[in-house]
């Protein structure tokens, strides 16, 4: 059956021909312009209102993905095939020339158009709180009254502090920031963006070093008509650290870790796992740590004392052997030296 198309009067099978609808379909539709805002500090961009993290795209990738973007395609238009052209045309303008071909009822179709691209530079949220000394944080890392915190300690707790910020941000929290870290008298003051992460982090802390920590508030006053509190956790680090060979009720014990307000310790000769009170861990006596341990060499081994080299003076002294250690003459252990003689580590 034949008619007529009633836009061109030419033949068509059934209402318009194929000419007039392709010529009165918009194939393709394109906006006015396109915005890409993007933080000038830390490179993240905002995405339907959110702030999406910094990734390796530049800026022209992100100008021509968000070209891209704005495009409407006909859903009848198979197999499209896009293809943008990005030319600068100033300090944060572009042009964008896009091309679409594909099939449309049967026919192969070609449009194009132009889309100009805007870069927005400004601060995000985090960057500008980072730069106004927001804070809501500050967990502060003192020493026991009987010794003082060690270089590595301070280093472990920075370290940490760092690692937690970062994986707190990269899993969405924008406040997830180190405002500061400061050296104060008897430890360190680490100073954060929020409240969620200063807790996290205290607990980290005590987790691997042991000690108490108290946390408390104060209010510093109205944002928003809502309440603004500030918190502070105080981690008291304990007398003992991980590594302390200490001798309690005539037997030598590492400290392996802590539990609470409970020092876990390992007898080094036997192997015996068992945990020290909050009281005997402030009196226990601590003859060394397996930080500060030497190598020495192995003179002669008996059922449980080793002779060993002295590392300092090359004198020949005895060892009680742990029953692991199973070093024979030439090879070298770990001691360390105390004011009880060496200690055999395993
Ligand atoms: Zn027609
Ligand atoms: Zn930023």
């Amino acid at each position: 059956m034949h008619s007529l198309c009633p836009r061109c009067g030419g033949p068509s099978e059934e209402g318009l021909c194929r000419k007039c609808t392709l010529e009165s379909t918009q194939l393709l539709k394109c906006p006015d312009k396109v915005e890409v805002t993007i933080c000038s500090v830390c490179g993240s961009r905002r995405v339907k209102g959110k702030w999406q993290l910094p990734d390796d795209r530049s800026i022209e990738d992100l100008a021509t993905q968000a070209a891209c973007d704005s495009l409407e395609i006909h859903r009848d238009l198979e197999g499209p095939k896009m293809d943008v052209s990005l030319s600068k045309r100033g300090a944060t303008r572009y042009l964008a020339e896009i091309e679409v071909e594909g099939r449309f009822q049967g026919q192969a179709v070609r449009e194009g158009c132009e889309v100009p691209v805007r870069i927005r530079l400004v601060a995000c949220d985090r960057c500008s709180r980072i730069a106004g000394k927001y804070f809501q944080s500050t967990v502060q890392v003192r020493m026991n009254g009987s010794r003082h915190l060690t270089a590595q300690e301070m280093e472990a707790c920075r370290r940490l502090a760092v690692s937690m910020a970062d994986s707190g941000y990269r899993s969405g929290d924008q406040l997830s920031f180190i405002q500061e870290i400061k050296d104060v008298k008897g430890g360190l003051d680490i100073v954060l963006g929020s409240t969620q992460l200063g807790r996290h982090l205290a607990r980290a802390i005590q987790e691997r070093f042991g000690g108490r920590l108290q946390e408390s508030c104060k209010l510093v006053g109205r944002k928003d008509n809502r309440d603004v509190f500030r918190s502070t956790l105080l981690i008291r680090f304990p007398r003992l650290r991980a590594g302390d060979v200490v001798a309690f009720r005539g037997t030598l014990f590492e400290v392996v870790g802590f539990d609470g307000k409970k020092t876990l310790v390992r007898s080094l000769y036997e192997g015996r796992r068992s945990s020290l009170s909050d009281e005997n861990s402030e009196t226990v006596e601590i003859l060394g740590n397996r930080a500060d341990a030497m190598e020495a060499v192995v003179i002669a081994k008996d059922e449980d004392v080793l002779e060993i080299l002295d590392p300092e003076t090359y004198k020949t002294v005895l060892a009680p052997r742990p029953s692991k250690v199973d070093s024979v003459p030439g090879e070298s252990v770990r001691v360390v030296r105390t004011a009880r003689g060496f200690i055999v580590l395993e």
